[in-house]
């Protein structure tokens, strides 16, 4: 997220929550509100879609920008994601993909990686203590970032990374219902634990359960595929029955 969308969501953030513009009352008009904050109305745009995917702002088409009122959001309202406008095409994507990275880096990971990740986690727990949802978000997306890195594949490290946004939308999203705010950082700590332990197969179960859930807390159901993880990879000649 590019430093001045950043710091414009931090602003609004920190006056919602001081009740600076109550709940369900509109936002003052782009111009007058990108003026206050001194940025551009682009970046002031980009802002607002992040407040609005955590749940914390309404964009009414037509109307104008609300404060959200506490109503759980219904699926059917879930606002777009970038490049991707179904979120459910986005969490199917990194249910197939990102347990493998996960996998991987369990497999990997050197004592500076696990360093980085534990880190993270830190930050997203003090983060969540503080009630600060945007930085919860942000250190939820560096954890998977990370993960995707220490995995050591760049090629799986590029297309996550060019990825970046839809991923961000995607894992902002669970975060509106205060009831369950704390899971992502309850499901990471699962995934970091099985990559301390180099536990392969448990950190790709972790991964996936981690991004089913989250897509089950914003309503949606992923689809996906069933996996035999009793199959032997790869396979040989005694387990494909061909004599060489
Ligand atoms: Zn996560």
């Amino acid at each position: 997220m590019p430093k001045l969308s950043s710091f414009a969501a931090r602003a609004l953030q920190r006056q919602i929550q001081d009740g600076q513009f109550a709940r369900g009352s509109m936002l003052p008009g782009q111009r007058a509100l990108a003026a206050s904050l001194g940025i551009s109305r682009s970046a002031l745009r980009e802002a607002v879609s992040t407040l609005e995917a955590l749940g914390l702002l309404h964009i009414q088409p037509g109307k104008g920008v609300f404060v959200a009122d506490g109503a759980v959001r219904a699926t059917a309202d879930l606002p777009a994601s970038p490049m991707f406008d179904d979120p459910q095409v986005v969490f199917q994507f990194r249910a197939i993909v990102e347990p493998g990275a996960a996998a991987l880096a369990a497999q990997r990971a050197d004592a500076q990686g696990l360093k980085r990740l534990a880190d993270i986690q830190h930050a997203m727990e003090e983060a969540l203590h503080q009630q600060d949802l945007l930085a919860a978000s942000e250190a939820d997306l560096a954890f998977h970032l990370a993960i995707a890195e220490i995995a050591g594949n760049a090629m799986l490290a590029s297309v996550i990374h060019s990825l970046e946004a839809p991923i961000a939308h995607s894992l902002r999203l669970p975060f509106a219902d205060p009831d369950s705010e704390w899971m992502p950082a309850l499901e990471h700590r699962v995934v970091l634990d099985a990559v301390v332990a180099h536990d392969t197969a448990a950190a790709h179960r972790a991964m996936r359960r981690h991004i089913a859930s989250a897509a089950a807390r914003v309503g949606l159901s992923l689809d996906l595929p069933v996996l035999e993880s009793s199959m032997p990879l790869p396979l040989t000649p005694s387990t494909t029955g061909v004599t060489p």
